[in-house]
């Protein structure tokens, strides 16, 4: 069975991480300085490295804004949990196609979710009418996901300042998935929405998961990114105080993460998208050629959306059907898009 369907890098052996990155973890542990708990939101040297890491087009976060969590999903879960009340019948706004454990996380805690579309024409930009339609009085926060898993589309600094720009008009502040910040193909270039520059307060949420190839070593961060200090001090002290449930992330990780940040070598980086971009031209250009598929070239990521036109399979009647044949006969395994559109995981 050929699994392509997994957001795992490691699957088939071929992206291994960077050799800083296994040095620092093996220092951390022959130490044995790290072994003990270390403060919930993170060490300083932990927390100061990230800060470092973000700091770019005159975005500086401090080491205080920065909050240390197990893996980016426990990052988006703290953030919707201290923004919404499922209680008070708040509500989220999430992107369709999206990652679906903004629904999955939502919904354990009672709190709605309202799907806002992307536009396939549109290189997946954000249908920010439908957006804007979604709006109401309950509206806690917007999820926006940029690089985007699954659409692998990488918004530009226009999309980006229309975005800011509804979400600042109608003071919803923002949970800005970036976990796939700098994971973006030649003539695609990353804009972290905080660099937009505008009065909106917005969690960022990030990890070494993807862009240093170690989901499982689960480290993931919140950036809290406050120019107008709406988050002063109700909701910096509520991902504190949540920060507690976990007792913080693990400390190893946290102790080799100044290595792994900031002295990973710039050819590491180079061949993760010359590996990515290849791959995905490979598949483009094949995929192309069969009729009824379309495939949308990604501008960074690891994922690549393909439309199945149905017209022209007159024995499938929809795309989950396509994936379960593709499995059976060609023991190929990809995700179907309802994954991403209804929230099945
Ligand atoms: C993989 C992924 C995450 C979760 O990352 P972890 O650090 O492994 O928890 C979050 N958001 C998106 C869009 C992802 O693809």
């Amino acid at each position: 069975m050929l699994h392509i369907s997994p957001g795992d890098p490691t699957v088939y052996g071929n992206l291994p991480p960077s050799s800083q990155s296994v040095e620092a973890v093996i220092t951390a542990v022959k130490s044995s300085e790290h072994n003990g708990y270390a403060p919930c939101v993170g060490t300083n040297s932990a927390r100061r490295a990230v800060s470092i890491y973000l700091s770019r087009d005159d975005v500086e976060p401090r080491p205080e804004d920065i909050i240390l969590c197990s893996g980016c999903s426990s990052s988006l879960e703290m953030c919707i949990t201290v923004l919404a009340d499922g209680e008070k019948g708040q509500n989220i706004l999430v992107p369709r196609p999206g990652f679906p454990i903004y629904q999955t996380l939502a919904e354990c805690m009672g709190i709605e979710t309202k799907l806002y579309d992307l536009m396939p024409e549109r290189d997946w930009e954000i249908d920010l009418t439908h957006m804007e339609s979604l709006i109401d009085e309950k509206t806690a926060a917007i999820v926006v996901n940029n690089p985007s898993n699954p659409c692998g589309s990488v918004f530009n600094i226009q999309h980006l300042r229309d975005i800011v720009a509804l979400a600042v008009r109608y003071r919803i502040p923002v949970i800005a998935d970036e976990i796939y910040d700098s994971i973006v193909f030649p003539g695609h270039p990353f804009t972290s929405m905080t660099a937009i520059g505008a009065p909106l307060p917005i969690l960022v949420c990030g990890g070494l998961a993807k862009r240093f190839l170690v989901p499982g070593w689960r480290l993931g961060w919140i950036y809290v990114h406050d120019p107008v200090g709406a988050f002063d001090p109700e909701i910096r002290k509520g991902l504190q105080a949540l920060s507690q449930r976990t007792i913080g992330s693990n400390t190893l990780m946290q102790a080799a993460l100044p290595t792994i940040l900031l002295e990973t070598h710039h050819s590491f980086y180079d061949h993760l998208i010359d590996v990515l971009k290849r791959n995905a031209e490979i598949l483009f250009e094949n995929l192309k050629e069969v009729k009824g598929l379309k495939p949308f070239m990604p501008q960074g990521t690891m994922y690549m959306m393909v439309k199945i036109e149905l017209e022209e399979f007159p024995c499938f009647e929809n795309g989950l059907e396509f994936v379960k044949k593709m499995m059976e006969e060609e023991s190929v395994f990809c995700l179907p898009g309802e994954v991403n559109l209804k929230g099945i995981w």
